[in-house]
């Protein structure tokens, strides 16, 4: 069986820099001092798991901690977060991605300029989270900003554009803030789709762009799979088939990925 790995898999570039800002700063920890996660770093429970051995603790709120630092993660944090890290005088090191903060800085000039601001994206996610927190609560503007999470799938948004163009505006700017990481793996994992006939996409189950992914291999209707690490292959998934196609979540490190496609080839 042949087996094609997709062009962009691995880390995206805002992963690669947040962990190495985390491991930097896991290096200079001195005696006695604490470096916390809030929330994890990324959304990759393995890699979160080694991070930890190495010294980074994961919080999921401020109140536990009084003193250390607090790394944000590539996606940000929330205003209010922000806020009460500064009040609490906490030192903060920033891992939020810059394609994170290119979108956050459009909704604040969006917000600046009296825009209704509509995200598309879902609205659970810590990157979601924190643009709401700077776009606020104006309802009643005609004017609307439309800026997308950037690992939204682009046929999605385009869809999501199209309802909204149905409301009542008087003007409206739209932002492609899908990043290029993110467009480039959805299309190199379409042109995958082309020649293979089973997918393996790696990444944690708890990645959003990770699932998206999966989403596009599943609606072109080829047999795909969404696995953490190689342990989940199973044999009978491989059966009669041609060629494998493996791609990856933003954050899955290339060495998951080396480890799925040796175990395919080994097994296969
Ligand atoms: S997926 Fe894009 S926006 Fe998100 S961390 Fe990676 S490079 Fe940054």
């Amino acid at each position: 069986m042949k087996i094609k790995v997709a062009r962009c898999a691995g880390f995206c570039f805002g992963v690669k820099r947040a962990i190495n800002i985390a491991e930097n700063a896991l290096r200079e920890l001195k005696d006695g001092d604490k470096i916390y996660s809030l929330g994890a770093i990324i959304h990759n429970p393995q890699v979160v798991d080694e991070l930890s051995r190495k010294g980074l603790e994961v919080i999921s709120d401020l109140r536990k901690i009084k003193r250390g630092r607090v790394i944000i993660s590539s996606h940000g944090a929330p205003l209010e977060t922000l806020e009460e890290i500064r009040k609490k005088k906490i030192k903060l090191i920033d891992a939020t991605c810059p394609f994170v903060k290119y979108a956050q800085n459009i909704v604040r000039r969006l917000k600046k300029d009296g825009y209704r601001i509509i995200i598309v994206g879902d609205s659970a996610h810590p990157e979601v989270k924190a643009l709401n927190s700077i776009a606020g609560k104006i309802k009643n503007s005609k004017k609307i900003g439309i800026i997308s999470q950037t690992t939204q799938n682009k046929e999605n948004y385009i869809k999501e554009i199209g309802k909204i163009l149905g409301e009542d505006f008087s003007e409206v700017k739209i932002f492609n803030t899908i990043c290029s990481d993110t467009s480039k793996r959805q299309s190199a994992a379409r042109s995958l789709l082309k020649d293979c006939d089973i997918m393996i996409v790696i990444g944690g189950k708890n990645s959003a762009n990770t699932r998206r992914l999966w989403q596009i291999c599943k609606e072109s209707g080829v047999d795909s799979f969404h696995i953490e690490t190689e342990l989940e292959l199973k044999k009978k998934w491989f059966k009669g088939k041609i060629c494998a196609g493996i791609t990856s979540g933003a954050s899955t490190p290339d060495q998951a990925v080396q480890r799925v496609t040796r175990n395919i080839k080994t097994k296969n």
